[in-house]
């Protein structure tokens, strides 16, 4: 039955933030005075929410001197480890007490659900948390050399860290590299994407409430061009970047120029295999959230489908099954299971994708109902019928597109895993022990969930192989990644 087309109201507590927005940052750790304006959009309605000032660069350089001088002033870089660890704490208190306008925001500048939202900025106050345990647990060794002397190790930050974060999940993705990095005394300069930087907005306001000092994180707003100025500015110590392969190459190279250190989490194309042994309604549920969870614009997005010959019918219908249920619809509409794509850019992409695909002979079926016409949306589709080596197969599409492949033996189905470029996630799914880790252990992959898919956790290290960059986020490797040894060599005069 069609759905009657509803746009739900934004709330008044958001249009007056907006508003305000509109005229003028009014925080100090927001640098954007280049006095050109880009609109920023609700996917879901295809409709402006705000006009935001861009940065300039005088104001990239500025946010970096700013960092250099906080840092070397050791407002926070010397301050004690339960003082940061306070601070952050009050951050994420703060994250909590706005919980509700936060997700609200997030919801309806990158069009996801309301609730898959509330889920991310939940995220956000778990991660805060987590490295704000950090802060007085990193220790140094002492290391026995000769008896005359007295060796030993300190972690220190590294310095001023930058960062350049993406839209589809753009709050929690900050964190991961904003908590561990001021947890260790670091300074922190970010250029959120320009297609969702509200959220990152707030997020700076609520950091000069909590009391942190001015100078450790700052933001730069606009687009990839204000990015590409911070990441080729000298008097960065580390550059941290989440998106596409084709901007993390483009970093490195400016990176290397100044030899500043970077972290890539770029593109994935994450196999789902399948295994007769699996439960299969299990595995359908895992399967299809792995795909369409926020339109399947997720880095880890389980895009390609990989599943034993004999059960692949009855796979393939109850996906179906699950798509027919899905409502796309508006962020704020209560019956929306899936949102729109970031951008009719992005949408626009799926679509080339799509026709590409069909041209080329594949079956392609989409299903679920559609809400509103008004946004960026694509229908849940699986693809079937095409060789892995085809583009749907083997580029990262960023939409809600599952590409089907089809195994008879478990070495048919490794291969099929480790086919792609990329090398991010991907899921298994048996209920054969000895089978599914022995799979798990032979896919190329940073993370490998079996039986379940897309668990995240600030304690479990996260990051990718191969085209999918390089670096480890949340978990101690973040703490690592933010830190750099010291060796102190003492002579004792014996
Ligand atoms: P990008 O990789 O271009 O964008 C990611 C971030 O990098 C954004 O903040 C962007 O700014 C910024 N940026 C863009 N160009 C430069 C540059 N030259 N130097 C420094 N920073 C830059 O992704 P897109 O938004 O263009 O999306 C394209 C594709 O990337 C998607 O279809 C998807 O395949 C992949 N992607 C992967 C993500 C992941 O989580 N791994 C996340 C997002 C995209 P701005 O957005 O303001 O232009």
């Amino acid at each position: 039955m069609p759905i009657d087309k509803l746009q739900p109201q934004i709330p008044i507590e958001i249009s007056r933030w907006l508003g305000g927005l509109a005229e003028g940052y009014k925080t100090s750790n927001v640098l954007a005075s280049s006095g050109n304006t880009f609109s920023v959009q609700d996917p879901g309605a295809a409709a402006s929410l705000v006009q935001l000032e861009e940065s300039s660069a005088v104001d990239v350089s500025k946010a970096i001197s700013q960092a250099r001088s906080t840092f070397n002033k050791g407002d926070w870089s010397k301050s004690s480890p339960d003082y940061r660890s306070k601070i952050m704490h009050r951050i994420a208190d703060l994250v909590e007490r706005d919980s509700e306008f936060l997700t609200t925001l997030e919801a309806i500048d990158t069009g996801k659900p309301r609730a898959e939202a509330a889920f991310d900025i939940d995220e956000v106050v778990m991660v805060l948390r987590y490295y704000a345990g950090w802060c007085d647990k990193v220790t140094g060794d002492t290391i026995p050399t000769e008896f005359h002397t007295l060796a030993m190790t300190l972690r220190e930050p590294l310095g001023v860290c930058a960062a350049i974060t993406p839209w589809n999940y753009p709050l929690p993705i900050l964190m991961y590299k904003l908590a561990p990095a001021i947890a260790m005394g670091n300074s922190f300069v970010a250029k959120p994407s320009e297609l969702a930087p509200l959220s990152a907005i707030y997020f700076a306001t609520l950091c000069e409430e909590a009391g942190l000092p001015s100078g450790v994180v700052q933001l730069v707003i606009g687009a990839g061009s204000v990015g590409a100025e911070l990441v080729h500015s000298p008097g960065l110590d580390k550059i941290a970047f989440t998106g596409s392969t084709r901007t993390g190459l483009s970093i490195m190279a400016a990176a290397a120029k100044t030899g500043t250190k970077v972290s890539m989490e770029l593109g994935g194309k994450s196999p789902q295999v399948v295994f007769n042994s699996a439960d299969i309604e299990k595995a359908v549920e895992g399967v299809a959230r792995g795909i369409w969870t926020n339109a399947g614009q997720v880095c880890i997005a389980g895009s390609r489908l990989i599943v034993q010959r004999e059960i692949k019918s009855e796979f393939l219908e109850a996906l179906l099954s699950y798509a027919n249920d899905l409502v796309l619809g508006h962020a704020l509409e209560p019956r929306s299971t899936m949102g729109p794509i970031i951008s009719h850019l992005q949408r626009d992409k799926i679509q080339v994708a799509l026709e590409q695909a069909k041209n080329d002979g594949a079956e392609v079926q989409s299903a679920g109902s559609l809400s509103n016409p008004d946004g960026y949306f694509v229908k849940p589709t699986i693809v079937d019928g095409l060789a892995s080596s085809h583009p749907i197969n083997a580029e990262e599409i960023f939409g809600p597109v599952l590409s089907v492949s089809t195994f008879d033996e478990e070495l048919e189905a490794i291969e099929l895993a480790n086919s792609s470029r990329y090398g991010l996630a991907a899921g298994v799914w048996s209920e054969n022990a000895g089978q599914s880790l022995r799979v798990a252990k032979s896919i190329e992959a940073g993370t490998v969930w079996v039986n379940t898919f897309g668990i995240f956790h600030p304690t479990l290290p996260f990051g990718g192989k191969k085209a999918s960059g390089f670096g480890r986020e949340l978990g101690p490797a973040a703490i690592d990644a933010y830190t750099e040894t010291k060796t102190i060599v003492q002579e004792l005069g014996f």
